[in-house]
């Protein structure tokens, strides 16, 4: 999978839409502390399906919304917009996911503008062999968290970065039918 563009609205300090190009290659993001560059990674994870407030640093999953500073009054919502090209077995697809979070109204996510469920969401980039838990995502202080991870959590990882998360979902789902 290959993440092309991030936009954002109303995400955390993003209270101003800002459009991130991402090109090939490697991206750096630098800045001062506290100028949102965690609140980047956090976007992204959001945007894949992240549902623990507490992994997002917040209370409640309301608390990514811009909450407002001395000088702007909070948002109402805040949405989150990814262009991502995902392989498939036909070959590379560009797809956009978007998920949007209102106060007192919770979240929706659209995936190529068709409203759809979180866990659509989630088992597309499952089956992509990443998402909101990959691995490849390391927040600030969980280095030594991934490290030692016990088997049963280092399992799920790797079972992530082999594309076949999505599959213990789907069986799941059957065997509660
Ligand atoms: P560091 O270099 O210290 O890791 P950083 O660039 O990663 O900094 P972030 O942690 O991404 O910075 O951003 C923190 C900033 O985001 C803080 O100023 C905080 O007030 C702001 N912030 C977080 N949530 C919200 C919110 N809901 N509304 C407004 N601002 C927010
Ligand atoms: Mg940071």
């Amino acid at each position: 999978m290959r993440i092309k563009r991030l936009r954002l609205t109303g995400f955390k300090s993003f209270v101003d839409p800002a459009d991130l190009r991402i090109e090939p290659g490697l991206t750096g993001v630098v800045g001062p502390n506290g100028c949102g560059k965690s609140n980047l990674l956090e976007a992204l994870r959001w945007t894949m399906g992240e549902n623990s407030a507490r992994s997002m640093r917040g209370a409640g999953m309301e608390d990514v919304i811009f909450a407002g500073t001395a000088t702007r009054p909070p948002r109402d919502f805040a949405e989150v917009s990814l262009l991502a090209e995902i392989d498939a077995p036909d070959g590379a697809q560009e797809h956009e996911i978007v998920r949007r979070i209102e106060r007192g109204a919770g979240s929706a996510y659209r995936l190529d503008g068709r409203d759809v469920r979180a866990k659509d969401v989630q088992l597309l980039f499952a089956d992509a062999a990443t998402g909101a838990h990959s691995p490849a995502l390391v927040s600030q202080n969980r280095i030594g968290a991934v490290i030692a991870a016990k088997p049963g959590e280092r399992r799920a990882m790797l079972e992530e970065a082999a594309g076949i998360a999505g599959l213990h979902v789907r069986r799941k789902d059957a065997e509660a039918r």
